[in-house]
């Protein structure tokens, strides 16, 4: 059979130097060439493919810029993110079956995970969690999602009966310009309800832990952001927690 035939050629030592030792020498890095080709065209079309049209120096680029590195003023300072919904009930459901308990549990883990990578010590805390009476904290943020509309959006708010609004101003400041540079979504200030001003957990933490809760889109306008890319919200709410970290301390 041919396949013996060749079998029988490689065996074959490698350094004779007869004419059709050289002729499989040749045959040899013909094939290693054309192998070397092929890697090259799979390995294009996979880039292609993965990059779409943008460039892969470009995707490169904005990946090394937006890695997670250490932030001198996060180092050992306590951040508490409450998973919305999570211990109580799954938030709203769409009719494609996205929750948003699910939604933004995946975003609150990526910024949790961002914001330990910068020296933060952070704590997970469910909607209700026990910890969170007279909780203390360099901050604390809730991370929810709007309805299943067609709008797009996000909203942040503190308490609007607050008695130090000044630091909690200051977060809000942070948190809507690096939200909003992480996911290029508007902020939607002019439907802020008193869900979001008056929100329960306010009125739990101790009166020094500045606090701020976060609509990070909506589940129907803003789905295929939120579902597909969650890095991007939890990399806008890690920001927007350091920038707030980097301040002055009140
Ligand atoms: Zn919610």
């Amino acid at each position: 059979m041919p396949r013996k035939r060749s079998a029988a050629k490689r065996r074959k030592p490698s350094s004779r130097q007869s004419g059709s030792g050289r002729r499989t020498g040749l045959h040899r890095l013909e094939r290693s060439l054309f192998a070397l080709v092929l890697m090259l065209l799979v390995a294009t079309v996979a880039v292609t493919r993965l990059t779409g049209s943008r460039s892969l120096a470009a995707r490169l680029e904005e990946a090394w810029q937006n890695r997670p590195r250490p932030v001198a003023a996060a180092e050992g300072r306590r951040v508490g993110l409450i998973a919305g919904h999570k211990g109580y009930d799954s938030g709203a459901v769409c009719p494609n079956g996205v929750v948003e308990q699910e939604v933004v549990q995946r975003i609150a883990e990526l910024a949790a995970e961002r914001l330990r990578r910068a020296g933060a010590a952070v704590e997970l805390l469910d909607e209700y969690d026990a910890r969170l009476n007279g909780y203390r904290a360099d901050v604390l943020v809730s991370i929810h999602a709007d309805s299943c509309i067609e709008r797009s959006g996000f909203k942040a708010a503190r308490w609007a009966d607050s008695p130090r609004p000044a630091p909690g101003d200051r977060l809000l400041a942070c948190l809507v310009q690096a939200y909003g540079e992480a996911t290029a979504l508007a902020f939607d200030h002019h439907s802020i309800t008193e869900d979001m001003t008056a929100y329960h957990a306010f009125r739990r933490v101790a009166a020094e832990t500045p606090a701020a809760i976060v609509e990070v889109g909506f589940l129907g306008g803003d789905q295929v952001l939120l579902t597909q890319q969650p890095e991007r919200p939890a990399r806008g709410i890690a920001n927007g927690i350091l920038c707030f970290l980097e301040g002055p301390t009140e």
